[in-house]
C-alpha cells in the first residue's frame, strides 16, 4: 500500500518484516554490538558485487572500494558508507521493505518453533539489516545503483511503515545513517567504533576506513594552532588472509597471524592452508601450536581457536563443531561460501554442509600430520606436546582409526631410552616370521614397562615389544584389536604363542604339578591360578591378565579414583627353571613354604606396579626367611 506525501513515498512493511523487527530488537539486545558487523558485512558484500560485476563492465568501479565509518557524538549519528554496488529504487522496496531475500527470512525461520529465550541465543549469530534498529530509533539509508544516475533514501523508525524519496547523490554506493536511541548514545564513539571494527571486521577484505583523530596543539609561545583537518585512515587489516593463495603468504605473515587468532606467545608449529571447491567451496588454515596449552585437558568443550567465518564475516569460535575433541589442539580458520549467515550454534550442528566440511578437516589434519611425520624432529616435538591428546582420537574416531594408528609413535624394547619414535608401520616392516603380532606392554613408567618380567622371553628370542607408558595407553589399548591386519597382544596378557622352545613347551610333570597345586592352595585369595611359565627367563615369577582384563597398574589407577574394582584375579606364572623356585619346590615346613609362596607372589605384584596390601607383613616375612637361611 502506498501513499504520497510531496515526493516521498510511504509503504508498509510486509507483516513478516514487522514481526522480525519486533523479535530483533527485543531479543537482540544483549548483543546489540553486532549490529555494526551485519552493515559491514552488508557493505563489504556490495563492494565484493560490484568488483564481481567490474569484470563485464570496468567502468563501473571509481576509486578503490572500500568502506567508511564516522560518527557525530552530538547528534548521536553513526553513518557507514560504502562505494559498492548500491541498489536502485526496486531493489531497496525489495531487498529492504521486504524480507523475501534477505538472511533475515532464515532467521525468521530458524526461530519461528523456538521461544524468545532461544532466540537471544540465536541473536549471536546476525540478522541482517534490521540490526541497525537494536540500536538505532531512525535509520536512513540512501543509495545509488552504479551505473545508474538516480539515487533514493529509504527512513524508517523501524515501526510499521518507511518511506522512499528521490535524492541526489553523488557516487555509487549506500549511506546508512543511524539516528542512535538515547539510551545506545555510547556508539558514537571513536574508540568503542574502533574496537567493534577491530572486534568482529577485522578480516574484511576491503579497508574500514575512520577519520583520525586530531587534537589541537600549541605553538612555542603557548597559542592553540588549530589541529589540522583529519585524515581517514584504514582500521582493520583489510586483508582475509586465509583468502590469500597460499604462494602469496609469507611464513612471517602466517606466524603473525596465528598469533593474532590464537593468543598463543609462540609460534606455530606448522599449518595447512587450502581452498576447497567442489559441492561446496570454503577455505580453512589449520595451525597446530608448537606447545601444549596449559588447559589442554580441561574442558575439552570449552575449547577455542577455531574460528568460523562465512564469506569473511566472522561468525563465531566453532572449534567443538568443526573438528572432534582428540584435534582439539588445532587453531585457525575456516571460512565457508555455503553456509548462511545467521546459523546458529545450534543449528551448525546438524547441518550437513557443516558435516561435511567437519569431515574434511579432519582428512587435512590427518594429512598435514603424516606428511610433517616425515620429519623426525618436527614430528617428535609435536608428539611430546600432543601425543597422548592425538591417541584419544583411536578410540573418538572410529572412521579414522587406521589413519591415527599410523601417526602415533612409541618407546620400543628397540631403543635405548624413552624415546617415543616407532610407528606401527616401522614395527610390522621388523617383524619376523613366524610372528604375527603386535606385541606391547602397558605399564605406570618408562622404566616399570622397561624392566617388567613379562619381557624376558622377548629379550632372549629378540622380538621387539612396544613399550607403553602413559597414562592413555591401556584405555586405548582396550579398544584397538588390530593394525593392517595384525592383532594387538598384550605381552602381560593371556597365553603367549611366541613359537618357544621345544623343551619350554613341554607338559609339566607330575612332581611341578603338584607343586604348583600346592602354590596354589596357599594363594587362592589372590590368584586365580598358578601355571608354568613359558614367558619368564630371569625372572621367578609374573602375574598375567586375563587378555580381556585391564591391567594391574590401571586398576590402581582406578581404585585410586575411587572407582571400586571388580575382583578379578590375576593368575601367576612361576619359573620352574629358576633356582629360587626349585629350592621352595623342596620346603617341607608348611608355614615356611607359604611364606614363600606369598613372597613370590608379592614380588610379581610389585614388578607389575602393583601395591601391596599389607607392606610391612611383606618386609616381616623377607625378614623371617632371610634369617631362616642365615641360621
Ligand atoms: P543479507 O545480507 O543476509 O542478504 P541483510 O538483511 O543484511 O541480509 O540485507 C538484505 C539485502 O539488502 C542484501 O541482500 C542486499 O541486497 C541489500 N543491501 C543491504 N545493505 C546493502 C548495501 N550496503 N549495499 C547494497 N545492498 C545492500
Ligand atoms: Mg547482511
Amino acid at each position: 500500500m502506498t501513499t504520497m506525501t510531496n515526493t516521498a513515498e510511504k509503504f508498509e512493511f510486509q507483516a513478516e518484516v514487522n514481526q522480525v523487527l519486533d523479535l530483533v530488537i527485543h531479543s537482540l539486545y544483549s548483543n546489540k554490538e553486532i549490529f555494526l558487523r551485519e552493515l559491514i558485512s552488508n557493505a563489504s558484500d556490495a563492494c565484493d558485487k560490484l568488483r564481481f560485476e567490474a569484470i563485464k563492465n570496468p567502468e563501473l568501479l571509481g576509486d578503490e572500494l572500500a568502506i567508511q565509518v564516522e560518527f557525530d557524538a552530538e547528534a548521536k549519528t553513526i553513518t557507514i558508507t560504502d562505494n559498492g554496488i548500491g541498489m536502485t529504487r526496486d531493489e531497496v522496496i525489495s531487498n529492504i521493505g521486504t524480507i523475501a531475500n534477505s538472511g533475515t527470512k532464515k532467521y525468521l525461520q530458524s526461530i519461528a518453533k523456538k521461544d524468545r529465550d532461544e532466540a537471544n541465543l540465536i541473536g549471536q549469530f546476525g540478522v541482517g539489516f534490521y540490526a541497525s534498529f537494536i540500536v538505532a530509533e531512525q535509520v536512513e539509508l540512501r543509495t545509488r545503483k552504479a551505473g545508474e544516475k538516480e539515487a533514493v533514501s529509504w527512513k524508517s523508525d523501524g515501526k510499521n511503515d518507511f518511506t522512499l524519496e528521490p535524492i541526489d547523490k553523488a557516487g555509487h554506493g549506500t549511506e546508512i545513517i543511524l539516528h542512535l536511541r538515547e539510551e545506545e548514545a555510547e556508539f558514537a564513539d571513536n574508540y568503542r567504533l574502533r574496537s567493534l571494527i577491530k572486534k568482529y571486521s577485522e578480516h574484511v577484505a576491503f579497508p574500514i576506513k575512520m577519520l583520525e583523530v586530531t587534537y589541537p596543539e600549541k605553538d612555542d609561545e603557548g597559542n592553540e594552532i588549530p589541529a589540522k583537518t583529519p585524515e581517514y585512515e584504514v582500521v582493520n587489516d583489510a586483508t582475509a588472509l586465509w583468502k590469500k593463495a597460499p604462494a602469496d603468504v609469507s611464513e612471517d605473515d602466517y606466524q603473525a597471524f596465528y598469533k593474532q587468532i590464537s593468543n598463543d606467545f609462540n609460534e606455530a608449529a606448522f599449518w595447512s592452508h587450502n581452498h576447497i571447491e567442489g559441492t561446496q567451496s570454503y577455505s580453512n588454515l589449520l595451525y597446530v601450536p608448537s606447545k601444549s596449552p596449559f588447559n589442554m585437558f580441561q574442558n575439552p568443550e570449552d575449547r577455542e581457536g577455531l574460528k568460523l567465518f562465512i564469506k569473511r564475516v566472522f561468525i563465531m569460535d566453532a572449534a567443538k563443531e568443526l573438528l572432534p575433541n582428540y584435534l582439539r589442539f588445532v587453531k585457525g580458520v575456516v571460512d565457508s561460501n555455503d553456509l548462511p549467515l545467521n546459523v546458529s550454534r545450534e543449528l551448525l550442528q546438524d547441518n550437513p554442509l557443516l558435516q561435511k566440511i567437519k569431515s574434511g578437516l579432519v582428512k587435512r589434519v590427518l594429512g598435514m600430520l603424516k606428511k610433517k611425520s616425515l620429519d623426525n624432529d618436527v614430528y617428535g616435538n609435536f608428539w611430546q606436546e600432543f601425543g597422548d591428546t592425538l591417541k584419544e582420537g583411536v578410540v573418538e574416531d572410529f572412521g579414522n582409526r587406521d589413519a591415527v594408528l599410523k601417526l602415533l609413535r612409541f618407546a620400543s624394547t628397540q631403543n635405548e631410552d624413552a624415546t617415543e619414535n616407532v610407528s606401527l608401520d616401522d614395527y610390522i616392516s621388523r617383524m619376523q616370521d613366524p610372528q604375527d603380532k603386535i606385541y606391547y606392554i602397558t605399564g605406570e613408567s618408562y622404566s616399570a614397562v622397561k624392566n617388567s618380567p613379562h619381557l624376558e622371553l622377548f629379550k632372549k628370542k629378540g622380538v621387539e615389544v612396544l613399550l607403553m607408558h602413559s597414562r592413555i595407553d591401556e584405555w586405548m589399548m582396550g579398544h584397538v584389536q588390530e593394525y593392517d591386519g595384525k592383532k594387538f597382544q598384550s605381552v602381560a596378557k593371556g597365553k603367549l604363542d611366541l613359537g618357544q622352545d621345544e623343551e619350554s613347551e613341554k607338559e609339566p610333570s607330575e612332581a611341578d604339578k603338584s607343586f604348583l597345586e600346592k602354590v596354589q592352595k596357599h594363594l587362592k585369595d589372590h590368584v586365580s591360578e598358578v601355571t608354568a611359565s613359558t614367558r619368564l627367563v630371569d625372572s621367578a615369577s609374573c602375574l598375567v591378565m586375563d587378555e580381556h582384563a585391564m591391567a594391574i597398574h590401571m586398576q590402581k589407577l582406578m581404585e585410586q579414583a575411587g572407582q571400586a574394582m571388580p575382583g578379578q584375579l590375576p593368575a601367576l606364572e612361576l619359573n620352574l627353571d629358576h633356582p629360587l623356585v626349585q629350592h621352595i619346590e623342596h620346603i617341607d615346613n608348611e608355614d615356611q613354604f607359604k611364606q614363600w609362596s606369598e613372597l613370590l607372589f608379592e614380588q610379581a605384584l610389585l614388578a607389575e606396579g602393583g601395591q601391596l596390601k599389607n607392606p610391612a607383613d611383606h618386609v616381616s616375612k623377607m625378614n623371617r626367611l632371610m634369617l631362616d637361611i642365615l641360621k
